[in-house]
């Protein structure tokens, strides 16, 4: 019999490509999220549209299963994370997704968990030069992230970690770096770097200008679902608990990213930065650990990367402006 497992979050981007590669192994899945995936119907087994900060739906959805994804995060991009105006929603549901997640697997005996962590839990001192940002796991401490975001990702890291040691539940934690490609979202104010610069370039015209948030300088590197979906299950199947990076540590400049999707969109538009929030100047994944435990190399560089994600965001642009007009 297949193996049960719940995705909790699985109506969102990195969720929802999980889901489909869950299924296409053999797994029996179901999804726990407050709402269905926006761009394709989820294949999965059963869809509950449930909110887990509620500890009810949590130790409903728990039953039967024997290892969870756990994606579901109160998250978006710079716009949403930096402004500070969204701290407490974040941290309050977020936190009291993971608080009642990792107590309803306890009590129902799950035997393993997954927890999606960010980088945004590094320490902002390491991350000030764009050129030479330090992000090997170790250096997590001691924590000082720029955002509730990241201090929120710090807590349930641990959180998980001190259910395994004292209750027995095996735990794998990964510290995402910038994920992005298809289906992901791409207006709205949630989105990340690539889909909104992916957006501007595709809905201006040749010779137009676009607005970018900073100097251009800050440095970030990005890693396409795809490959990150395949670390996540690598993982999972390890006997290697983390937290490890999952990223790419080919890193750009904001501005050199933009050019890049101009390049692989046949058109040239000018950029105009302007001041916005961006978070920390430089970025980098350092994939040391988990080249050494999983032999993990992302299969896609960045600019294939794109090359996969740009078609999908023109034709969301094309239809919109279909919309509109
Ligand atoms: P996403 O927003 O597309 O997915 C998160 C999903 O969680 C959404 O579908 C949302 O509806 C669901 N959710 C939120 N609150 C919920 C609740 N109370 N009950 C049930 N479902 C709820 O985001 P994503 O990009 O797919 O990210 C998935 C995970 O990876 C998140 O935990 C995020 O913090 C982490 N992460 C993502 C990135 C990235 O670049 N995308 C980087 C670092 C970490």
């Amino acid at each position: 019999m297949s193996k049960k497992v719940l995705v909790c979050g699985g109506g969102g981007f990195i969720g929802g490509h999980l889901v489909k590669k869950l299924k296409s192994e053999g797994f029996w899945v179901r999804v726990c999220d407050l709402k269905h995936n926006e761009f394709s119907p989820s294949p999965a087994d059963e869809f509950v549209v449930g909110d887990l900060t509620d500890p009810v739906v949590c130790r409903e959805v728990v039953k039967g299963i024997e290892e969870i994804y756990q994606l579901a995060a109160d998250m978006g991009g710079a716009g949403y994370i930096f402004t500070g105006n969204n701290d407490a929603a974040v941290m309050y549901n977020s936190a009291t997704i993971n608080l009642n997640l990792a107590e309803a697997s306890r009590l129902a005996g799950v035997k393993k968990i997954f927890y999606s962590s960010s980088a945004c839990m590094y320490p902002e001192h390491n991350q000030m030069d764009p050129d030479n940002p330090k992000c090997s796991e170790e250096s997590a401490y001691p924590a000082a992230p720029d955002s509730e975001y990241g201090w929120e990702k710090l807590f349930s890291e641990r959180l998980y970690l001190a259910y395994n040691r004292n209750h027995g539940i095996q735990v794998r934690v990964a510290r995402f770096h910038n994920i992005f490609g298809p289906e992901g979202t791409w207006t709205g104010g949630k989105e990340k770097a690539p889909a909104a610069l992916c957006r501007k370039v595709a809905a201006t015209e040749e010779g137009g200008t676009i607005e970018l948030w900073g100097d251009g300088k800050q440095t970030r590197s990005f890693l396409h679902v795809e490959d990150c979906c395949d670390a996540v299950r690598l993982l999972m199947e390890s006997d290697f608990s983390g937290p490890v990076n999952i990223g790419s540590e080919e890193m750009i400049s904001i501005n050199d990213l933009a050019r890049l999707v101009m390049d692989i969109a046949g058109k040239h538009v000018i950029i105009k930065n302007i001041p916005g929030p961006t978070g920390v100047r430089g970025r980098n994944s350092d994939n040391t650990l988990i080249r050494e435990k999983l032999g993990w190399e992302p299969k896609y560089n960045l600019r294939q990367g794109l090359e996969k994600t740009y078609p999908w965001i023109a034709t969301q642009v094309a239809k919109q402006l279909e919309t509109v007009s």
